[in-house]
């Protein structure tokens, strides 16, 4: 069909629901997501154009209802109600478990917390996060006269709620009073330049201030965080927050449970059907399951139980491909040659090393910039790395979806890490206060709450976690969190990493890592603070 045959009443009929009538790439507009999914669900299944569908079993569809005088542009919204029903029945005709991708919701999630937002970063496909910084916002504000930190219910009914609350406390004042001196002397440390302006300096000196004190932040204060996703994921996501051994999370995924039930009930209601429930008991039952047997095996192994901080290592490659060279080389040239890979693969095992270099060169010259990464060749290596580094890296690198990662349960027996300027000040007596206080209450919560427990821990404490990258991604992360504007703990993170790929695939590595930021810089912030200022300026904005 034509785009241009739509009668002049068609054309009114259509108007309010999609961009442009005549042209073949156009979007849709005012209609619920449900319908969205329904019709793209239909549209797979047929020879009709979108909009001619949309025309001939969705407009007059009375359970819609999308005709009418009242369905102007931009008010176009049906009753979500009917639209459920008619897209339950599209579903059972024509979709599957995909057709649920197709529409999605912005969700809010306040007053979290930093240890629930993990568990929802956890998600990867279809979900995009974004989380309140502890890097530009202080955690200071008291409501009520309180700190604003989790209270779990079970630890709060117990006996060790006074150390739960005086640890936390703790942690919280030594944070909040740290903020206005701290800031004086880091302006005293690093006054303005002739070039910065006043409101770029103080932002920048701001932002330093909250990355240092961020260390004292213990894992259970509370955040916010702002959700974008299609159906599918957040089933998948309530299934398993349904299935989560923190009371926190389940709590939470009932309450997110009921928000989308009310803008996306027919893609998110099987995860409260029986089919749902079953797999948050399946979930929840394996994870049982494997840790009875890891804690069988655990009572084998030798106790590690006062590790050290001086014991540990940021960064360990536990696993790298010795071919990681021949595979790129490969898939650069596998498009190109119309032969099985095992051919391809031989070819290159074949190649001079100039030869080698020259085809890698050929790809990435040109990059000019991180933000031009290396192509999917370069997703054919990969590499299992297991870090330790305190728990704002774990939190900031965490959030790399394309990585498999594995964090295990936070304590604090893996030590703390002391930022360079809290020690030897007036701080550091008191920040090693709190890491004793909070490694005491960690102790008397750890054996009766284990998961409740990592709340109390600050966020300087340690954590181990592992990190199973491609090449092309783990490019990515350390040229992108080696930037200057990063945090300088995983900054010093990546550099090691890169370091240490490099050592492996020496020439391979180098090439594709080749931005990574390795300049040493006192104010982090304060040229991305100048260009937000200037760029505010032009906008005439109030920063
Ligand atoms: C300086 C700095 C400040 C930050 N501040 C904040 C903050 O205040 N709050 C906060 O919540 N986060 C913050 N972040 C984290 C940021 O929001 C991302 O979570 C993080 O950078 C990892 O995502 P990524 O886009 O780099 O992609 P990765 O997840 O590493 O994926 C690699 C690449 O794959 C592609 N990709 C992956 N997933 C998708 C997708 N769903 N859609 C489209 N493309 C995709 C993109 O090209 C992406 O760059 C900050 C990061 C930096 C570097």
């Amino acid at each position: 069909m034509s785009v241009s045959e739509f009668s002049a009443r068609e054309r009114t009929l259509l108007g309010p629901y999609f961009t442009n009538l005549d042209r073949g790439v156009f979007a849709l507009r005012n209609l619920p997501e449900v319908v969205k999914g329904a019709l793209f669900s239909r549209y797979s299944r047929t020879t009709k154009s979108l909009r001619r569908v949309f025309l001939d079993e969705f407009i007059s569809n009375p359970d819609l209802a999308l005709e009418g005088p009242t369905r102007g542009e931009g008010d176009g919204l049906v009753a979500a109600e009917r639209a459920e029903q008619f897209y339950e029945r599209v579903l059972v005709g024509y979709g599957d478990d995909s057709v649920a991708e197709l529409g999605g919701a912005h969700v809010a999630l306040e007053g979290i917390s930093a240890l629930a937002a993990k568990e929802v970063e956890e998600s990867r496909i279809g979900l995009s996060p974004l989380e309140k910084s502890t890097r530009y916002v202080f955690f200071d504000r008291q409501v009520d006269g309180q700190f604003e930190y989790i209270r779990p219910r079970e630890v709060m009914a117990s006996p060790l709620a006074e150390i739960y609350e005086r640890s936390m406390n703790a942690c919280f004042q030594t944070y909040s009073e740290a903020i206005v001196p701290l800031m004086a002397e880091l302006r005293e440390a690093f006054p303005p330049g002739p070039d910065v302006s006043e409101g770029a300096h103080r932002a920048a000196i701001r932002a330093k201030a909250a990355d240092i004190l961020r260390s004292l932040l213990p894992i259970g204060h509370l955040t916010n965080m702002g959700v974008f996703g299609n159906g599918r994921a957040f089933e998948y996501l309530l299934i398993k927050m349904a299935a989560s051994p923190l009371a926190e999370v389940r709590e939470l995924g009932f309450q997110l449970s009921r928000e989308l039930g009310m803008v996306i009930p027919a893609f998110t209601k099987r995860a409260g059907s029986e089919r749902g429930r079953d797999h948050s008991a399946y979930l929840r039952q394996r994870e049982l399951a494997v840790g009875g047997l890891a804690a069988r095996l655990r009572r084998q192994l030798p106790d590690r139980s006062t590790g050290g901080a001086t014991a540990v290592q940021a960064v360990t490659i536990v696993d790298a491909d010795p071919l990681a060279e021949e595979k790129v080389l490969a898939g650069l040239l596998y498009p190109h040659l119309g032969r099985p890979l095992s051919e391809v693969r031989a070819a290159v095992a074949a190649m001079p090393a100039d030869e080698r270099r020259q085809l890698l060169h050929a790809h990435l010259d040109g990059r000019g910039s991180r933000h031009r990464k290396p192509g999917r060749a370069f997703e054919m290596p990969e590499y299992t790395v297991e870090l330790c580094a305190n728990f704002g890296v774990y939190k900031d690198l965490q959030r790399h979806r394309i990585c498999t990662q594995q964090r295990q349960l936070i304590g604090t027996h893996l030590g703390y890490t002391m930022p360079a300027e809290l020690a030897e000040s007036v701080y550091e007596e008191r920040f090693r206060e709190c890491m004793a206080v909070a490694d005491a209450a960690y102790q008397s919560l750890a054996e009766r709450f284990p998961r409740e427990a990592q709340y109390v821990v600050p966020t300087a404490y340690r954590v181990r976690w592992l990190m199973k990258l491609n090449l092309r991604e783990l490019a990515h992360m350390v040229e992108l969190r080696s930037t200057i504007q990063g945090h300088p703990d995983y900054r010093a993170v990546v550099h090691e990493l890169t370091e240490k790929v490099r050592e492996i695939h020496p020439g391979l590595a180098e090439l594709a890592t080749a931005f990574v930021d390795w300049s040493e810089v006192d104010l982090a912030r304060l040229k991305s603070e100048q260009r937000n200022e200037e760029k505010a300026q032009a906008l005439g904005l109030q920063r």
